[in-house]
């Protein structure tokens, strides 16, 4: 579904990206960890268009040339991305916020001011289900909770069915119970979509990863399962700073 091959991303001289290689199946759901700075969102980056890679090659569904795609023509082939703020039009309702997001060109005037197909209703309706916010419809956005906001920014992304999906750090801010929701959300849509989910609470990490894949210094430093990843030496001393015991 989606590859990456030799990226090296250089910010004056800086290396954020290190020779990477990725790569993740259809209808996975694989979470990247890593310490700060590791590259985490600078990848996400590479992927979506917004910055260029000096070397390598990103590809999806191993024709489509990322490179070689501005940011808006990535989204449009299908890869949506969560930043990690939630950016919700504070101002409309959660309803109307879907609607603004729906898949298909319509201006804001046309979505806002003409009359819904029922197809399009119900398609809100089953966004709105799908993230848990199918009773506050017409509620402003802006008077959602910090966790409700983010829900409905997830919405927004399906509301144009990317067949990829980019999360960046979704429990940040979340309390226990909300993040439990979000992983829940998350695995309920792995399948249908792929997902790509950057998270630093291990907690969440835990309850939804099948495969983590562990960034630092700009690239790979292993992949597995939760368990085999937080028991790996090298991972071990990325977080804790603990060396190996050497034999004398
Ligand atoms: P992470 O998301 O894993 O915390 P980032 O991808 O944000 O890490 O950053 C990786 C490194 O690249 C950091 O040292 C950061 O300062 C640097 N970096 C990221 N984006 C830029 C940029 N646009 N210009 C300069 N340096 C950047
Ligand atoms: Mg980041």
């Amino acid at each position: 579904m989606l590859s990456l091959e030799g990226v090296t991303k250089t910010f004056d001289g800086f290396k954020a990206i290190n020779d990477l290689s990725f790569y993740v199946d259809e209808g996975e759901l694989r979470v990247i960890i890593g310490p700060n700075g590791a590259g985490k969102s600078t990848m996400l980056d590479l992927i979506t268009g917004r910055t260029r890679p000096d070397i390598g090659k990103i590809e999806f569904h191993g024709n489509t040339d990322l490179t070689a795609l501005n940011e808006y023509q990535i989204n449009r082939i299908g890869i949506g991305r969560k930043f990690q703020t939630p950016s919700v039009y504070t101002n409309h309702t959660v309803f109307e916020n879907i609607l603004l997001s729906l898949e298909g060109s319509r201006s804001v005037w046309h979505a806002l001011f003409s009359r819904l197909s029922s197809t399009e209703q119900d398609r809100i309706q089953v966004v709105l289900e799908t993230v848990g916010l199918n009773d506050k419809g017409a509620e402003k956005a802006g008077s959602l909770s910090h966790g409700q906001k983010q829900w409905l920014e997830i919405g927004m992304l399906l509301a144009q069915n990317p067949k990829l999906l980019l999360v960046d750090e979704p429990a940040a801010g979340m309390t226990d119970e909300e993040t439990r929701k979000t992983g829940e959300l998350l695995m309920s849509l792995a399948g249908k979509h792929t997902i790509v989910v950057i998270e630093h609470d291990m907690v969440f990490v835990r309850q939804i990863a099948r495969t983590v894949t562990v960034l630092h210094q700009g690239g790979l430093l292993c992949e597995g399962t939760v368990d085999e990843v937080q028991s790996d030496d090298r991972v071990l001393e990325v977080y804790l700073g603990r060396k190996k015991r050497e034999k004398s």
